[in-house]
């Protein structure tokens, strides 16, 4: 199961790890705290007041070119970027135990076996995606779930990538707002490197990930100034594969120790391992195996 905060977050976090557990056979579930009805958009888009449905439907198409047939929406409000949203429904403010409540009961009727939520900074720091990591920890205790993962970004490569694109005038060439993707702003986003446990190789399902993307048509565009996913959709392909050719994950309770891990599924694995080799000491042929990755690469 995988848990967001808006439509379209989960095909820029974690499109190509659903595409991947889907193509491996596994029942894949998207949950959705909101609507996304208050994010940017362009006028056309909100006249009718049904921008949050429109939003909901594009989910509905982007976990299907992702292979993920089942869609859910907890029923909150999009909080916008005001940390300070007065909005009584909207997410951010919501009991976050009660929302927990509605998520667990989602855990607990597909019996999900691995949760992914967001980082502890919600990536870069929407109240929506930092409730999204505290919900989800609650509603993962209520339910008993065995792994649950943080989506985040490894922040040192985007870093580097956007102080090279900043120096060459590229960002600036490229129409997004600097202020957004200034490299100082992601100096304390996401994740450090050390802090992550799943390096998930993701390229092969590029075309997947490009066309959950797609689907999100009303987050493409605004009246003013360019979005991101409008710039990032319209990659030429080989630049679009590398762009994303991993996503990344901390597990929570797992310390770093060696290479990342290259399978979110990869600790439940050797949990069954474990439970099928009597007078085995789970704790250590768990370290085991964490310790010798490449192991688990060549099997995979
Ligand atoms: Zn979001």
């Amino acid at each position: 199961m995988s848990f967001h905060a808006h439509p379209d977050d989960e095909a820029l976090l974690t499109a190509g790890t659903l595409a991947r557990a889907a193509a491996d056979g596994h029942r894949v579930v998207i949950v959705t705290a909101t609507d996304g009805a208050a994010g940017l958009a362009r006028a056309a888009a909100t006249a009718d007041g049904r921008l949050g449905e429109r939003r909901l439907d594009e989910l509905r198409r982007a976990a299907a070119a992702l292979g993920c047939g089942d869609v859910r929406h907890l029923g909150y409000a999009d909080s916008g970027l005001n940390a300070d949203s007065s909005d009584e429904a909207a997410f951010s403010q919501a009991d976050p135990q009660e929302a927990a409540a509605r998520l667990a009961a989602i855990l607990d009727e597909t019996a999900a076996d691995v949760l992914t939520v967001y980082d502890p900074a919600g990536g870069y720091g929407h109240p929506d995606h930092i409730q999204v990591h505290r919900v989800g920890l609650l509603a993962a205790e209520r339910a008993g779930t065995r792994v649950v993962l943080e989506a985040t970004v490894d922040r040192r490569p985007l870093v580097r990538v956007l102080t090279v694109l900043d120096r060459t005038g590229i960002l600036g060439r490229l129409g997004v707002d600097r202020a957004e993707w200034s490299p100082e702003r992601f100096a304390r986003a996401f994740s450090a490197p050390e802090r992550i446990t799943h390096r998930i190789p993701t390229a092969r399902f590029a075309t997947a990930k490009r066309a959950a993307m797609s689907a999100h048509a009303t987050q493409a565009g605004a009246d003013h100034g360019v979005r991101t996913l409008a710039v990032l959709v319209r990659l030429p392909h080989f630049v679009f594969a590398r762009v994303f050719a991993h996503e990344w994950f901390v597990e929570k309770g797992r310390q770093p120790h060696g290479p990342a891990l290259d399978d979110i599924f990869a600790t439940l694995r050797v949990a069954a391992r474990d439970d099928g080799s009597r007078g085995t000491d789970p704790e250590r042929s768990r370290w085991k195996l964490v310790g010798s990755a490449p192991f688990i690469k060549r099997r995979l």
